[in-house]
């Protein structure tokens, strides 16, 4: 049985007074939840968040990480074990915007999903097509690809990834996939894990993202091959954010 996962990524939001006053908020909100919670700060309020979350069940999370394994001369880069060390149990490879704004291709996601898991961080790797390569009809080929240069470089741990689903065209636009097209992707990605090995598609979790609210949240989570959420904009409002965790069933 998977246990399922709500992620909230942060972006590059919050200050130390909002995100003090945000956990503060959400610790006792989503304490009954079913739910694994995580949050995912900007870097520099990991310390922050690890102080703040001491005790507490909610994980943390970074939003990426670099591929380079050992310390050296990689300025502004951080480096897993940097994360590991700093508290964190998983990091985003791969987020869209990562991939659009900062040239992320399948290949650099591929090595930063090597390089968190040889730290022993989860990745969570995010996946999905834009709006064009949706109306193009060319969904399943796009996710197909991401999905597949991650499962063919890893040499082990690929039970150890979870995938996010996010078609970008969903990101941050209030425009979500409706429960049967993330369903449709879902099942996808299910067949591609399968296609390595059934222990896998039965073990890796898979979250969809895509303007998830507490409104929408229940009827994405009750579909089969759905797992949990990563939440964006909507994580940094701790009602809403406890709201989409509490709505796992
Ligand atoms: C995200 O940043 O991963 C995301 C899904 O954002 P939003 O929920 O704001 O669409």
């Amino acid at each position: 049985m998977r246990q399922k996962l709500v992620a909230g990524n942060w972006k590059m939001h919050g200050d130390s007074q909002s995100i003090r006053e945000l956990l503060t908020a959400l610790k006792p909100a989503v304490a009954e939840s079913a739910a694994e919670i995580a949050v995912i700060p900007p870097l520099v309020y990991v310390p922050l968040c690890a102080d703040l979350l001491a005790g507490s069940s909610i994980a943390l999370g970074a939003q990426t990480v670099s591929e380079q394994r050992n310390p050296g001369a990689f300025t502004g880069e951080v480096c897993a074990d940097m994360l590991a060390d700093s508290g964190c149990r998983y990091t985003l490879v791969g987020h869209s915007e990562r991939r659009s704004l900062y040239g992320e291709n399948d290949a650099l996601v591929a090595a930063k999903t090597e390089a968190a898991l040889a730290a022993n961080v989860l990745p969570i790797v995010c996946v999905g097509e834009t709006k064009e390569q949706r109306e193009a009809g060319a969904t399943l080929d796009v996710v197909g690809q991401q999905i597949d240069v991650v499962l063919s470089t890893l040499n082990s741990g690929h039970d150890k990834i979870t995938v996010a689903y996010e078609p970008v065209w969903a990101i941050g636009t209030g425009l979500t996939a409706s429960p049967e097209q993330a369903q449709e992707v879902h099942a996808f990605i299910r067949t591609r894990l399968a296609a390595h090995s059934a222990e896998l598609a039965d073990t890796v979790r898979i979250l969809y993202g895509g303007s998830v609210k507490a409104a929408n949240a229940a009827e994405l989570f009750a579909q089969p091959d759905i797992d949990g959420g990563l939440v964006g904009g909507a994580s940094l409002d701790a009602e809403e954010f406890a709201a989409i965790c509490n709505a796992i069933g």
